[in-house]
């Protein structure tokens, strides 16, 4: 029987120290296609966001943004990779997390910050996911 796709897991997840500061790690093997964690967080107005100093700001409409501090959002340790395992879904104006592959045990959790974000972020320090460590 298919659950729903936008239900998270009851998964083992632990925040660990990673090549970029803390980040997200499976405690168990997870399989392709699971709902992983929902990235909460208090929503905003876009306006709102444009000018709030938070680094953990997720746009889900044209109007509406959440800022999810990892203090209560544990999805927020996920750091960004370029060939991620994991990636984010917006339904019904919440965000999910779901597993692009199967996963195992003690891997860290990716998903793709999308370009805007990188652009900002990432590129102007050098980006430090695994497949970029690789390159360089
Ligand atoms: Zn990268």
């Amino acid at each position: 029987m298919p659950q729903n796709k936008f239900v998270p897991g009851n998964w083992k997840l632990l925040v660990k120290r990673s090549s970029t500061g803390l980040g997200l790690f499976a405690g168990e093997a997870i399989p392709k296609g699971a709902c992983v964690i929902e990235y909460v967080g208090r929503t905003i107005s876009n306006e709102e966001a444009l000018t709030s100093k938070s680094k953990y700001l997720f746009e889900i409409s044209k109007k509406k943004t959440i800022d999810g501090k990892p203090k209560n959002n544990k999805a927020g340790y996920i750091n960004h990779a370029c060939t991620p395992n994991c990636e984010t879904e917006i339904h019904k104006g919440r965000v999910f997390v779901l597993t692009l592959r199967a996963i195992k045990e003690g891997e860290q959790l990716t998903y793709d910050y999308g370009k805007e974000y990188v652009d900002e972020f990432i590129k102007p320090f050098g980006c430090k996911c695994d497949s970029c460590l690789k390159k360089a």
